[in-house]
């Protein structure tokens, strides 16, 4: 096992403004990283190395921009994660970002100031979860399992709150886009942790991959939204739910028939339920997927392709897999209404996902603009808080009658 000092994420924060400067750098380690804070942006080559993992960047500096800096790590090829912190017009945030992933860079998100905690450690969060997922390094999987922290539950609470059951499962309507009607609604896990609060799922379903509970949170999910299904069907309202299921659930080949038997104990029909898959999951996929992605479509369930758009694969490779729809990923949704790149990238996904027979899913829809850009471009359905946030069961069944 590697020692846990070199597990820990190194991080550099670039910003003229010592108050922001100590702000970020304090709270980035709190959250566990290894941190510099540079106000002298002229600093910054100096201090830079290739082992450093996130960059908080500011934008508007004195004597050396951003964007400057922005092409110093292209330059220099690297593999930090970076943060882009500014003050000024979201479409200069947009255009930097832009040049950033143009260059080949990995960006996370943009933090608009003045900067909230709440922000900054949910970015934090979700670069921890991103390279969890990535498996680069498992420094903060193995905080969790040495017994957590004041932030953070043990990998022990997490194990107990799955065997008992604990996670609650929200929902979150899909929406068609021509009528603008509900057409069913996405499963999304919650942790309400009785004195850590509200831990979200792109944070502890990567640990859950990563110590082999994965399965077992995927059932107890899945239990639970059958379950709810067949409370819909008694009252003769049938809905169609979507379960995101985790590329490490498909290692286990005897998924399609768990599935099935689940759905047929709770007297559900399996063609009902859409499982979502993330592209990035299937982009390292093995026999194995291809084999229960197949049978799971015997078994009657319908597939779907989730957050497209943020692997970089190609849709004629997947379009050979039995996949049924494609969800845009809301990087792309987020900017469809500005940014005239987003607009044709997602112009161009939408036909050709057509062309090769999927149903389209816009998700992360928070403006009307954006609506009536997806619906223009053709996209069947939509997801969003311009509908709906993820409801809890009494409030989505609530949000639904009233529709
Ligand atoms: P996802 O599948 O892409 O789910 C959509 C996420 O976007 C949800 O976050 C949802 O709350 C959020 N969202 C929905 N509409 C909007 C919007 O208009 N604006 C913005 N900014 N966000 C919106 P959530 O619930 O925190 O879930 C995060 C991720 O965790 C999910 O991303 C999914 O990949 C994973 N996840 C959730 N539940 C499960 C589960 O039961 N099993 C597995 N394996 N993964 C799950
Ligand atoms: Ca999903
Ligand atoms: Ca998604």
């Amino acid at each position: 096992m590697d020692n846990h000092e070199e597990q820990t994420f190194k991080a550099i924060v670039v910003d003229d403004d010592p108050s922001m400067c100590d702000f970020v750098a304090l709270i980035a380690a709190d959250q566990g990283l290894s941190v510099v804070s540079i106000t002298d942006p002229r600093k910054f080559k100096a201090a830079y190395s290739a082992d450093i993992d996130l960059i908080f960047l500011d934008l508007l500096m004195p004597s050396i921009d951003g964007i400057q800096l922005l092409r110093f790590l292209a330059d220099n090829q690297s593999q930090a994660v970076i943060v882009i912190m500014s003050g000024v017009d979201q479409d200069i945030l947009t255009a930097a970002e832009n040049i950033a992933t143009d260059h080949g860079l990995r960006t996370l998100g943009l933090l608009t100031k003045p900067l909230s905690p709440a922000n900054l450690i949910s970015m934090i969060d979700r670069f921890k979860s991103m390279v969890v997922a990535n498996s680069h390094k498992s420094g903060f999987a193995d905080g969790m399992a040495r017994g957590g922290s004041d932030e953070l539950p043990s990998l022990n609470e997490l194990r107990d709150v799955i065997a008992n059951r604990g996670l609650e499962v929200f929902y979150q309507p899909k929406v068609s886009l021509g009528e603008r009607r509900a057409s069913g609604a996405e499963a999304l896990v919650r942790w309400n942790h009785p004195s850590k609060g509200f831990i979200p799922p792109d944070y502890f379903v990567p640990f859950a991959e990563k110590y082999d509970l994965i399965d077992d949170l995927t059932q107890v999910v899945v239990e639970s939204v059958f379950a709810f299904s067949q409370n819909w069907l008694a009252a003769n309202a049938p809905i169609h739910f979507s379960i995101n299921l985790s590329q490490f659930n498909l290692a286990d080949l005897a998924l399609p028939q768990k599935l099935a038997d689940l759905a047929q104990k709770y007297g559900v029909p399996s063609g009902s339920f859409t499982l979502e898959i993330t592209e990035t999951g299937l982009i390292t996929h093995s026999k194995n997927d291809l084999d229960v992605l197949t049978r799971l479509r015997l078994k009657g369930f319908q597939l779907s392709i989730d957050d497209y758009g943020t692997g970089h694969s190609s849709l004629a490779r997947l379009s050979k897999m039995p996949f049924r729809e494609l969800k845009i990923d809301k990087i792309f949704v987020d900017r469809c209404d500005t940014d005239r790149d987003s607009q044709i990238i997602t112009m161009n996904t939408i036909e050709l996902a057509k062309r090769l027979g999927l149903r389209v899913v816009a998700e992360g829809i928070e403006k009307e603009s954006q609506m009536a850009v997806l619906h223009d471009l053709g996209c069947d359905q939509g997801q969003g808080y311009l509908f709906s946030k993820p409801l809890a069961h009494d409030d989505f069944r609530h949000w639904y009658q009233s529709q």
